[in-house]
């Protein structure tokens, strides 16, 4: 499986040493021709407004609308902000998945921390939680249409969404160590 990860700004080689690990080719996306023979995709986390604007100025916008619309994207942290249609306030985004998105949604004494989650689509109620690190991270407020929650804090709070072959998590799953975010994402690839 050959697996990009775009590349223009934030915590892109964690992810791209997880896909890796798994055995998968990782190939970095600065440019629309990088997306030629990948089956899927991964937005990193950084700063939203930065990875927009490099986009807009690479012309990545419409190949990387495009290619989502054929293939498993999945975007962590501001990779999630990048792919929603809504998060209140103008900035270049992607725009294709059916979420609303508050940006920095949690306070700056709680600006970073880890919790553990129980991840619906992992099955994990009774097993093994998933360590969740969160960094300046964005809220799911409304997840519509076809998107579904997959996994909520212990208040209620939505922070992980899918939509068909799109993910997003508001979380790191790239900087714990625990690969099953990755793999479910791999396991989208082809379905
Ligand atoms: N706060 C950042 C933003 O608004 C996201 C933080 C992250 O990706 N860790 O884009």
């Amino acid at each position: 499986m050959k697996i990009g990860v775009l590349a223009l700004q934030g915590a892109f080689i964690e992810h791209i040493k997880m896909l890796e690990g798994l055995g998968a080719t990782a190939v970095e996306v600065r440019l629309p021709e990088h997306l030629e023979g990948l089956d899927g995709l991964i937005i990193p986390g950084g700063e939203s407004t930065t990875i927009g604007k490099l986009a807009v100025m690479y012309d990545l916008m419409e190949p990387l609308r495009q290619f989502a619309m054929e293939h498993p994207v999945w975007g962590t942290c501001a990779g999630m902000i990048f792919m929603a249609k809504d998060v209140g306030a103008d900035q270049p985004l992607l725009g294709i998945m059916d979420i609303v998105v508050e940006r920095n949604a949690f306070g700056r004494q709680i600006d970073s921390f880890e919790t553990n989650l129980d991840v619906s689509v992992f099955k994990n109620g009774q097993g093994k939680p998933f360590p969740a690190v969160f960094i300046r991270a964005p809220k799911l407020v409304d997840a519509k249409g076809e998107a579904t929650v997959i996994a909520r804090l212990a208040d209620g709070t939505a922070v992980a969404a899918q939509q068909g072959q799109w993910l997003v998590t508001s979380f790191h799953p790239e900087l714990t160590g625990d690969d099953r975010f990755h793999r479910y994402f791999l396991g989208l690839i082809g379905k």
